[in-house]
């Protein structure tokens, strides 16, 4: 028989954005750390069936795995906490879970019984809960969303099902509440958390460990006070009071012995984990010796969430280089010809990110070539890479009409064009139905890239031949373009099966364009080596 995983469930009370995926991605590196295998999941009660299609505004990043799953970018945090690579089996939502349902009734696997939430429904997220923890010590899950919201009953029944079904010692629940400060009063209130905690237990739940949001530290009083109204461990009341970097968040909870009860309720042994390494990272991140600023051009400025695992990846290069990284957001739709060397002329880096559509793109260009000119370090991801042979194309070549098929189907000189077909992340061929921009499919997840020698993309990645990184776009760099390209300075330095991959400027210190999108694999402890050498060749621009 395979060994029994253990489940800790997570569950959040009184309003969402708590960070309830940082609590658990926060425990999991404890776990880890304290040498168990762990993987995570998030259940996310919303019916959309994945967030691919989602708006960047009202969902922020859509993270992309090694197998090409677009999943919430929670994910993203898990994955650098934990430092594991997650796959489409770590998240699902309400869509999905009825998708499958309904697909199975329609199959007859049902021989015609009449299907219900209970016991369908949360059979099949009983199932997939299973399944994500399939191999590991341990699986966290976070379920999305508060206690209280109507689409959330299946989950939280799915879990409390589950817990019965494993055993008191198999499976645990931590509720993240908030603890507001009421200013007028002065005081720190525990009321919703009582409150929460009473829905919980409507039905059927009940918590062993409560972890507090606030905005300052709760005194031991008012620890007691909570474990006692809620029926919790007086060692089960954990706060987390807000902290200048997420990062800190499993120092503070090793510092209350969060991992004591933990272990005794899942009846673990002992746990030390050894947290030096984080430790001393962390330490460089609130209080860095060097220093440089980047330039962040973008459109999706206001919703920076949109960029998660791109401004985490930099934060990640900053503690392993010792230097603050200062981002100075830069609209693009502001960026014009008489005021990008104002804009530009102080920063140490320019970062053009991944996107879609033609909204601010213009200005986008004329900070790449801006950079360009000027040998400031570039990194262009994705979109950013487009852009810049789009410049290279324009202002070098002299191809006034150089574009992308994405903002002028019929421009004559299509640098960044469509494939009719190409390998997906399972290895299978998809050919694109659909010839309109937008209904193309998308090249997902992780693809090998072949790396030229003596290039800047071979030296930041210590020389490897062979490297693997993730993808999230339709369109491709047109290689009839390649030879002008070379024969003017611009080297295509990767390739993956014929497809262009990354760009670099000869005869530039730092200037490269990636067609994948390096931020999805960085990690605190293992900062991602496109990231790291772009930071790192600003810094020493900055001296
Ligand atoms: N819009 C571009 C494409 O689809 C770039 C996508 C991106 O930057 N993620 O190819």
């Amino acid at each position: 028989m395979s060994k029994q995983t253990k489940y800790i469930f997570v569950t959040g009370g009184v309003l969402s954005s708590l960070g309830k995926g940082i609590a658990a991605a926060s425990i999991g590196t404890l776990l880890k750390n304290a040498n168990l295998k762990v993987s995570i999941l998030k259940a996310d009660p919303y019916i959309n069936v994945d967030p691919g299609t989602m708006s960047p505004l009202e969902h922020g990043e859509v993270f992309v795995t090694d197998d090409g799953a677009e999943t919430d970018l929670d994910l993203g945090h898990y994955e650098r906490f934990l430092d594991e690579n997650l796959s489409q089996n770590n998240n699902f939502t309400t869509g999905r879970v009825y998708s499958a349902v309904i697909e199975k009734e329609r199959r007859g696997d049902y021989l015609g019984k009449t299907i219900q939430v209970i016991p369908h429904i949360v059979g099949e997220i009983v199932d997939r809960i299973k399944k994500a923890g399939e191999g590991n010590d341990i699986l966290i899950v976070e379920i999305g969303g508060t206690v209280g919201d109507i689409e959330g009953l299946p989950f939280l029944e799915a879990i409390r099902a589950l817990r019965t079904e494993v055993g008191r010692k198999n499976a645990m629940n931590i509720h993240l509440t908030l603890v507001p400060f009421i200013k007028v009063a002065g005081e720190l209130k525990t009321k919703p958390t009582q409150h929460s905690v009473g829905e919980l237990r409507r039905i059927g739940i009940t918590p062993d460990m409560i972890i507090c949001r606030s905005e300052m530290p709760l005194n031991r009083e008012l620890k007691d006070k909570i474990a006692l109204s809620c029926g919790v461990e007086k060692n089960c009341v954990i706060e987390s009071a807000d902290s200048t970097s997420i990062y800190q968040i499993p120092l503070a909870f090793l510092k209350q012995d969060i991992l004591t009860p933990i272990a005794e309720t899942l009846e673990l042994g002992k746990l030390t984990p050894d947290m030096q390494n984080w430790d001393s990272l962390v330490k460089r991140i609130i209080a860095p010796t060097g220093e440089t600023t980047i330039a962040f051009v973008g459109k999706y400025i206001d919703l920076k969430e949109s960029y998660k695992s791109l401004t985490e990846s930099i934060i990640h290069a900053g503690a392993n280089l010792d230097a603050k990284i200062n981002l100075k957001w830069v609209d693009s739709e502001k960026v014009e010809k008489d005021n990008v060397n104002e804009i530009l002329k102080d920063v140490d880096g320019v970062l053009v990110a991944g996107g879609f559509g033609e909204r601010g793109v213009s200005g986008k260009i004329l900070a790449i070539q801006f950079a360009r000119e000027n040998k400031k370090p570039y990194l262009g991801i994705c979109l950013g890479m487009q852009l810049a042979l789009i410049e290279f194309a324009r202002n070098v070549l002299k191809l006034q009409d150089a574009n992308s098929i994405e903002f002028n189907e019929n421009c004559e000189n299509p640098i960044i064009y469509l494939i009719d077909s190409f390998i997906d992340a399972h290895g299978k061929e998809q050919i694109r139905t659909h010839k309109s921009p937008l209904g193309g499919t998308m090249r997902l997840g992780a693809y090998e890239c072949n790396v030229k020698p003596n290039s800047i993309l071979s030296k930041i990645y210590s020389n490897q031949k062979v490297i693997k990184e993730r993808h999230r776009h339709r369109y491709e760099a047109n290689p009839k373009y390649k030879e002008s390209f070379e024969k003017n300075g611009l080297m295509i330095s990767g390739t993956s099966n014929g497809l262009i991959e990354t760009v670099e400027l000869k005869d530039h210190p730092f200037f490269i364009g990636v067609q994948f999108h390096p931020e999805f694999t960085s990690r605190l402890t293992k900062p991602n080596p496109t990231i790291l050498g772009f930071i790192k060749s600003s810094i020493e621009n900055a001296k």
